[in-house]
C-alpha cells in the first residue's frame, strides 16, 4: 500500500528533504511518496499529521519543539534535547525522535576530540551539545546573548556570552551553530576572537551548508580541517528514513550513500 510522508516547517519550499527521500524510496523500490506541508500554526501539527494519514514526517524550523510537546511518546536523545525532527506513526501513536544529533555526530566521530566549543545556543546547538555530552566530550557554549544559554546551564554545560569571553583553554573543534552567514556576511563572534580560537583548534564545523560562510573562510585561512553541514543534512535524513521504513535491512549508512548520489 502506498505510504505518505511529509516535511513540516515554515518555510519549506527550499528544502531538499523531498528530493532526498523520494529518490531513496524509488531506488529501494519502496511504494511511498514524500511531500512538503507549509504550516502557519504549530499547534495544528498533530491533527494535520493525522488528517493526512501520514506514516511519518520530518519537522523543521520553527516547529521542532512543538513536535516534541505533541508526540505521544518521545524516544532516545530527543528526550534530553526537547525537540523532535522526526515523527513515525506506530499503530495509532506518534513517536518522536531527533536525528539531527546523531546526524551531526556521524560527521565527526572519527575526529580526535576531547573538548568542543559551540557557537550559538539555538535549537541545533541543543542537539549538538547533547550528543557531544553523551559521548563524554567536554563542551562549552558561547552565544551573543544570555537568554538561550539558560537551557545549557541547567544541563551542566559551561556557558559564556561572546562580549565578555576570554578563552583560557584551547578547543579541539569550533562548531558554528548560529545562523550568522546564512543570508548575510556576518561572523558568529568578533573576528579577533574567532582567529584566536582557531589558532588553538584542529577542526571547524559549520552547520550551514552549500556555501562558504565567513566562519569557514577564516577557519580555512587558519589551516583548520573544515566541514559544512551538507553531510549532517544527509545523515539526519537517512536516519529518519531508516526509522520510517522500520526494516532492519535498511541501514542508514546505505541510505545516506544513495542520497549523496542526488545531492
Ligand atoms: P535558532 O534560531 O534556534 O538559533 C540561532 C542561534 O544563532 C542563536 O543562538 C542566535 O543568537 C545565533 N545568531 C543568529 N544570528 C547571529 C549573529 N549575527 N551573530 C551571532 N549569533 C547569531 O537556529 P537553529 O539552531 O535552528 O539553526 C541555526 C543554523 O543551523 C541555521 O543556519 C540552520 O540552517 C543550520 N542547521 C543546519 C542543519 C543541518 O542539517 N546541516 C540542521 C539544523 C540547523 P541569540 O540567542 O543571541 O539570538
Amino acid at each position: 500500500m502506498l505510504q505518505f510522508f511529509a516535511l513540516y516547517g515554515n518555510p519549506v519550499a527550499h528544502s531538499l528533504s523531498p528530493l532526498l527521500h523520494n529518490y531513496a524510496f524509488r531506488q529501494l523500490g519502496i511504494d511511498a511518496l514524500y511531500g512538503r506541508i507549509l504550516l502557519h500554526n504549530g499547534t495544528q501539527l498533530y491533527e494535520n499529521f493525522k488528517a493526512h494519514h501520514l506514516s511519518g514526517a520530518n519537522i523543521t524550523v520553527p516547529f521542532k519543539e512543538e513536535a516534541f510537546r505533541q508526540s505521544d511518546e518521545v524516544r532516545g536523545i530527543a528526550k534530553d534535547i526537547g525537540a523532535c525532527n522526526t515523527w513515525v506513526r506506530e499503530g495509532g501513536q506518534i513517536i518522536g525522535y531527533n536525528t539531527d544529533a546523531q546526524g551531526f555526530y556521524d560527521c565527526i566521530k572519527d575526529y580526535k576530540i576531547t573538548n568542543a566549543l559551540i557557537l550559538g545556543a539555538g535549537g541545533s546547538a541543543k542537539a549538538v551539545a547533547m550528543i557531544l555530552k553523551a559521548h563524554n566530550i567536554r563542551t562549552t557554549l558561547l552565544n551573543r546573548s544570555i537568554e538561550k544559554l539558560h537551557f545549557f546551564r541547567q544541563k551542566g554545560f559551561e556557558c559564556f556570552v561572546s562580549s565578555d569571553f576570554s578563552p583560557t583553554q584551547n578547543y579541539d573543534i569550533i562548531i558554528n551553530t548560529t545562523s550568522a552567514g546564512l543570508n548575510n556576511h556576518l561572523l558568529p563572534c568578533s573576528e579577533a576572537l574567532l582567529r584566536h580560537l582557531c589558532k588553538g583548534a584542529l577542526y571547524a564545523f559549520e552547520l550551514i551548508y552549500g556555501k562558504q560562510t565567513p566562519f569557514l573562510h577564516i577557519a580555512k585561512q587558519c589551516g583548520l580541517i573544515c566541514a559544512d553541514g551538507g553531510q549532517m543534512l544527509i545523515n539526519q535524513a537517512a536516519l529518519a528514513f531508516a526509522l520510517f521504513c522500520d526494516d532492519k535491512d535498511i541501514k542508514s549508512e546505505r541510505v545516506a550513500k544513495l542520497m549523496r548520489e542526488i545531492w
